[in-house]
Order: structure tokens, then C-alpha cells, then sequence
């Protein structure tokens, strides 16, 4: 389970991020002040810091700095409610990953926070990467998914589809949200798309990791 800290001091918008991520599949954690925001970030306990600028006790970018310069290098999401270009280039030269403006779209969020999730070209592997379910493993970075010791190998679809169970585990998952979620378009209500790949998958991964619940979709098993 991917934990995600989130630094926010507004009832109302933390709960909203924190319900939306509990929802996406992740592990969230509310601080609402900057001091408890620098002590929990350097738990080593987090995958991503998403932190606001306006933080009592200590503002956003004085956490940033406390943990950059104790060599802590959780991914760090900025929430700036002000927008301006000044707080923008404080925020990435203090080391921030990225930034979100205040108010914003949830699923812009999440995609922020799945790319972060993914570093770049020489990114250490964090327990971020990989994702697990039972003998169930896929690694956001190599993309490869195993079962047990054996790597199998997944076209891209494939791989987005597994990607999309193992973010919400035990949640059944209709056809309708995975065409969206994997193939991005909506339903046609003929298209049997997803029964094809999931009874790919289940060739591939074994049949047992994938069930059907009759009229409503497939989950994990
Ligand atoms: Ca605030």
C-alpha cells in the first residue's frame, strides 16, 4: 500500500484529498501543522509528502528545507493556494518535486502523485514502485509484473489493467471504470474489451487472481 502524508491545516480540503486517495487505492496521513509535518516526513514511514504552503507552526517551504536538509528525499507535492509565479519558483528551487493550485481537480492530483511515484531516469526504487497483492507483484518502474518468482510478460494494456486492480485492492472494479481507467473511453455498451484481457490475464497470471462477480465487474482474489 502506497502512504502518502498529507501536510494540510484545512479540514475541508484535507478531507477531500484524504477520502479521494483512501478511495484511489492509497494509505493516507493527515498532519495540520508543519512541525508534525517535518517529524512524520522523516519517519521514512511515507512513499510522497503532499504539502501545503500555509502551514501553522512551520510554512510549507520551511519543511521542505528541514528535510532536504537532512537528506530526506520523499517526493514533495506543494499545495499553494496563492498561485503566484514567486511562490512557484520558491517552492521547486526549495526542492519540490511539483505543485498543485489550489482548488483542484482530484484526478489531476492523483496523476501528479503517480508520477512522482515513478522517478525519472536514475531514481532509487522505492517501496513506492511496487505494488502487491499475494503472490502478486508489479513494479511501476520496471514495469514488470511477477507471480511468486516468475516474471510474466504483459502488453501495456495488460500491465495497466493489472495496475488498476492492485490500486484498489478488494474493490470490485466494473467494466465500465476499467474501460475508462485503462482504455480511456467510455462504454459502448457491446464492447467486450475487458472480458477479452481479463481472460488473457488470467492465462497469463493464473486463473485464481482475477474473479467475477456477476453483474457488477472483477476484483482481485
Ligand atoms: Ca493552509
Amino acid at each position: 500500500m502506497i502512504r502518502i502524508l498529507i501536510a494540510e491545516d484545512e479540514e475541508r480540503i484535507y478531507r477531500f484529498i484524504e477520502k479521494g486517495l483512501r478511495a484511489a487505492g492509497y494509505a493516507p496521513t493527515v498532519v495540520a501543522d508543519g512541525v508534525k509535518a517535518v517529524d512524520y516526513a522523516s519517519s521514512g514511514e511515507f512513499d510522497l509528502l503532499l504539502l501545503d504552503v500555509g502551514l501553522p507552526r512551520l510554512d510549507g517551504f520551511t519543511v521542505l528545507s528541514t528535510l532536504r536538509r537532512a537528506q530526506i528525499g520523499i517526493p514533495v507535492i506543494f499545495l499553494t493556494a496563492r498561485g503566484s509565479a514567486a511562490d512557484t519558483v520558491a517552492a521547486l528551487e526549495g526542492g519540490a518535486d511539483d505543485y498543485m493550485v489550489k482548488p483542484f481537480r482530484f484526478e489531476e492530483l492523483v496523476a501528479r502523485i503517480r508520477a512522482r511515484l515513478r522517478p525519472a531516469e536514475n531514481g532509487d526504487p522505492s517501496p513506492g514502485n511496487v505494488l502487491h497483492y499475494g503472490v502478486l507483484e508489479l513494479n511501476l518502474l520496471t514495469r514488470t509484473v511477477s507471480v511468486g518468482d516468475k516474471t510474466v510478460e504483459l502488453s501495456a494494456r495488460e500491465f495497466a489493467l493489472v495496475e488498476m486492480f492492485l490500486l484498489h485492492p478488494g474493490q470490485v472494479l466494473s467494466r465500465q471504470q476499467l474501460l475508462s481507467h485503462v482504455w480511456g473511453y467510455d462504454f459502448d455498451g457491446t464492447s467486450n474489451v475487458v472480458d477479452v484481457y481479463v481472460r488473457q490475464l488470467r492465462l497469463k497470471l493464473g486463473a485464481d487472481h482475477i474473479v467475477t462477480t456477476r453483474g457488477a465487474g472483477y476484483s482481485l482474489g
